[in-house]
């Protein structure tokens, strides 16, 4: 994987990027847009500016899209048919094409050409997506996890990432 395309902003630490609002981190595609459509006179009462909402970083939009994949990765067919592994591939091209943060997706194209995308099976996927993930932490300087099939298995179906406890899921969905 190149690092040219790398989107790691040189100077920039793991740490730093892993905090998610940090105040050197630099803006995701979303907050572009969000800081160029704020910049004019007109914004709505919905704005994010009116409502106190930020737009997430780029930070929180990769911890989010990890849980959401690990977790598909779980749940997807045990066996697939060749039209559920075209599906996963189309529904893969889509991720990339439109992930909102430019440099991420291009960097994240790289990976699949490197490692290309296994949906021969639940194990595989699981397994593929596992190393991708440590593809693009390791690009980070951002420590790799093992990549071992029960233990994805059975965090992804619980939706949970693999450092996080029990409690921690039920203590947030809990009224
Ligand atoms: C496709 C993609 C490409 C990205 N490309 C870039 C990029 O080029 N530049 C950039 O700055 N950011 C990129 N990001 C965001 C980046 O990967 C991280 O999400 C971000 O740096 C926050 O890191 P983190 O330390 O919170 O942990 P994350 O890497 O977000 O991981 C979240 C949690 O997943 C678990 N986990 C860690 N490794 C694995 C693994 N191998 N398998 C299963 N679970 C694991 C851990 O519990 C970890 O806390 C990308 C995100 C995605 C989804």
């Amino acid at each position: 994987m190149g690092s040219s395309v790398s989107s790691k902003q040189p100077g920039q630490s793991s740490q730093a990027q892993g905090q998610g609002g940090a105040p050197d981190e630099p803006p995701c595609l979303a907050c572009d847009i969000s800081q160029s459509s704020n910049s004019s006179s007109n914004s709505s009462p919905n704005s994010s500016k009116s409502s106190g909402l930020r737009p997430p970083s780029r930070a929180e939009i990769g911890r989010a899209a990890w849980r959401y994949v690990h977790t598909m990765a779980a749940e997807y067919p045990e066996e697939p048919k060749p039209r559920e592994q075209a599906s996963g591939l189309f529904w893969l091209r889509s991720f990339v094409k439109l992930y909102p943060c430019h440099l991420c997706s291009q960097e994240f194209i790289e990976v699949c050409s490197d490692l290309p995308p296994r949906l021969g099976s639940r194990a595989d996927y699981a397994m593929w997506w596992c190393e991708a993930h440590n593809r693009v932490r390791n690009d980070l300087s951002q420590s790799l996890q093992r990549c071992e099939l029960g233990k994805l298995l059975d965090f992804g179906r619980e939706g949970r990432m693999l450092d996080e406890a029990k409690q921690a899921i039920c203590a947030t969905s809990s009224p």
